[in-house]
């Protein structure tokens, strides 16, 4: 038995239990064991029945000396036990769990904990924990561990478990002594074991602190292995390009390029005259200007006689880099393909580069030389559809291309096998979209502001419906539905209104947003799934519902809907919050007009948790440690830096690295 065992192979109740485990994301025995606690407990102040106060948390040991099962007139069930000590005696209350009764005698010795209340000046106890006294006690008189549950499985069924697991199998610790030492750490035994069950409340911390940095520690390592084999293994095709090659694309652009655009090109460049393939993350917020750096791969990788792939997560978005990238390289000759589920490569063609959603890993979609894939949202797909496009080639560089406002420390974390280019400026002349958090009182007036610019100025709106499941599916369609109607029948009866959500085909999608961009309606009520690919410049207001429900990052990809042409674009933030802190967070929005800021306030605000929006990938690869502890950060990365890669004087340590990097290092 090993923490990799199944816990189906460890004994019979686990195995009884296995599938509703897997609810809980538990399939090993180290699943099992890292399983951790939610919270405490402490029921470890033991009283005799004749010193019980109101109010107070304890334990009590007694005899049983009366058992009764009572019924209610609405039909339900209250049981009762009493039990006593040689200071007096207790009852105790449940309601509708008649087995209770049935798993105890008059005479059994019980151990219970729980809160003691007044009943007619008696003490009682409502739901106690329980347990047959044998002398020593799990779920009662200790510091009890209550653990995230799910359907048939109690924190007091996990308990047990734990326990017994705990009191047969050794932990074994892969960390070096040395590592131990200087970061002051637990042993990894001793942490696990006093998370689950600890002798006082200030243990779980330091146990934790250990857990939490093997859990960096080991990503660090395993980013460094990751980037260090990529680098050893495989040769990449070398595409180089002439200084008046270069500057001829540059000369073909009606703008001028951004300072860091061009330091993006450049390092995309440099990596390319290299031996390994290139692995380069580039980051930069919404309307930076990314993808005429790709162009500029692809123009040099043409110029090599290579092909390109962009692959792009939706398929407005898909169609919208096929626009743009048949603007910049057509007029050099270059064949510009698109595939998506709605639309086909020509057989017989040979297309310089292929812009698809992912349809592009289907089989049908071939290339003769590929050596340049540009990934856009990255976080959107899973390594397995990263990993089928890389195979379409032999070892061709990678660029992937994010909005998503990671803090640098977090990219060396999640990334640190990456290269990272981050564009830092916006292109000249855009305008900082003015944003207001309008209380629920002011909704009115915002309301005729709206009508007043869509009459006079002639403006376009976006109305983005609140999160309601994290996946768009009916309930949400429905949410906007009403929104809509309420809008339409209620608020602008006068105005035209369209409808998009994601349960539209997509056919139907790039009707409504090529009307849309035809000016044939004013207002476009969305889900919040469409938040990515719009590019309408004639609409400059956004307006978002439930704002609270969204983290800032994600505001502000929405907000980058508009402000793309020349006038000036606001954004509206509809909220039912009235907490100061939610409060104070939104506002952040009105003052603050960069993505990184923004996600990095956020960040200190509320946690990791929705840095990347609810659903998105990267907070989930962190289960104990926090992406804001950056003390801990800090000290695991120099951890990781002293170490590495001489991992083969701790062979524990490679082993769990190799494990790591084997099991599922997909962050999605
Ligand atoms: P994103 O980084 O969000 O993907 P895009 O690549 O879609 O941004 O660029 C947004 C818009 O800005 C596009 O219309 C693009 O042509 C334009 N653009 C890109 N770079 C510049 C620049 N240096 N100056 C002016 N406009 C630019
Ligand atoms: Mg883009």
């Amino acid at each position: 038995m090993n923490l990799q065992t199944k816990v189906g192979e460890v004994n019979r109740s686990l195995k009884t239990y296995s599938k509703r485990l897997e609810k809980l994301e538990i399939f090993t025995l180290r699943d099992l064991l890292y399983h951790l606690p939610s919270r405490y407990e402490d029921y470890s102040l033991i009283s005799k029945i004749g010193e019980l106060q109101e109010g107070e948390l304890v334990t009590v040991q007694g005899k049983i000396t009366k058992l009764s099962n009572t019924y209610t007139r609405s039909r339900k069930t209250i049981q009762k036990i009493k039990i006593e000590d040689d200071t007096g005696s207790l009852d105790l209350t449940w309601f509708n769990q008649p087995f209770i009764i049935k798993n105890f005698n008059e005479g059994d010795v019980l151990s219970i904990s729980g809160r003691v209340e007044l009943f007619a000046r008696k003490p009682t106890i409502i739901s106690p924990e329980y347990e047959v006294f044998t002398g020593s006690t799990l779920h009662t008189g200790r510091i009890i561990p209550i653990y995230p549950e799910t359907r048939g499985v109690s924190s007091k069924w996990l308990r047990k478990q734990i326990f017994l697991i705990l009191e047969q199998f050794f932990i074994q610790d892969y960390l070096p002594p040395r590592i131990i030492r200087d970061h002051k750490l637990w042993e990894l035994e001793k942490s696990i074991k006093l998370i689950h069950f600890p002798e006082n409340l200030e243990q779980p911390l330091d146990a934790r602190r250990r857990l939490a940095f093997d859990e960096v520690f080991l990503l660090q390592v395993a980013a460094f292995q990751r980037k260090k084999d990529w680098k050893e293994a495989k040769i990449g095709p070398k595409l180089l390009i002439k200084d008046q090659d270069l500057k001829e694309f540059k000369e073909s652009l009606p703008f001028n390029l951004t300072k860091s655009q061009d330091q993006a090109i450049e390092d995309i460049l440099t990596d390319f005259s290299k031996q390994q393939p290139m692995n380069r993350l580039l980051q930069g917020d919404v309307g930076s200007g990314k993808t005429i750096v790709a162009a500029a791969g692809i123009y040099a990788s043409f110029l090599n006689n290579y092909q390109s792939a962009i692959m792009a997560p939706t398929e407005i978005l898909a169609e919208q880099h096929f626009q743009t990238l048949s603007k910049f390289l057509s007029p050099f000759g270059i064949e510009i393909g698109l595939v998506t589920s709605s639309n086909k490569l020509e057989k017989a063609k040979k297309y310089d580069v292929i812009v698809g959603t992912h349809a592009l890993v289907a089989k049908s979609v071939n290339f003769i030389k590929l050596g340049f894939i540009i990934i856009d949202e990255q976080q959107r797909f899973g390594v397995s559809q990263r990993g089928i496009l890389r195979e379409k080639g032999e070892d061709p560089h990678l660029l992937t291309m994010t909005a998503t406002p990671i803090p640098r420390t977090i990219a060396l974390t999640l990334y640190g096998e990456l290269d990272v280019s981050y564009l830092i400026e916006m292109p000249k002349g855009r305008k900082i979209i003015k944003t207001w958090l309008v209380p629920n009182s002011k909704r009115d007036g915002a309301y005729d502001w709206i009508k007043k610019e869509i009459k006079v100025n002639k403006s376009q709106i976006f109305v983005i419906c609140p999160f309601i499941e994290q996946s768009e599916n009916m309930q949400t369609v429905k949410a906007a539905t009403i929104e809509f109607e309420k809008l339409q029948t209620e608020i602008f009866p006068d105005l035209s209104l369209g409808m998009l959500h994601g349960k539209l085909k997509s056919r139907e999608k790039e009707q409504i947003l090529t009307s849309f961009r035809k000016k044939e309606f004013d207002i476009l009520v969305a889900t919040p799934v469409v938040e990515v690919g719009i590019d309408i410049p004639n609409a400059t207001i956004m307006v978002i519902e439930g704002s609270e429900r969204f983290g800032l990052a994600q505001l502000h990809q929405l907000r980058g809907r508009v402000g793309r042409g020349e006038k000036q674009s606001y954004c509206l933030l509809f909220t039912e919050a009235t907490q100061e802190q939610s409060i104070l967070r939104l506002k952040a929005m009105e003052t603050m007009s960069q993505g990184a800021a923004l996600s990095e306030f956020d960040l200190k605000m509320r946690g990791p948790g929705d840095l990347f929006g609810t659903r998105q990938s990267g907070s989930r690869m962190l289960k104990i440690a926090s992406f804001s502890d950056t003390d801990l950060l800090d000290e695991a990365k120099r951890a990781a830096i002293g170490i590495f890669p001489k991992l083969s004087s701790s062979p524990e340590l490679k082993r769990e690295i190799d494990q790591l990097m084997t099991s599922v290092v997909n962050p999605d």
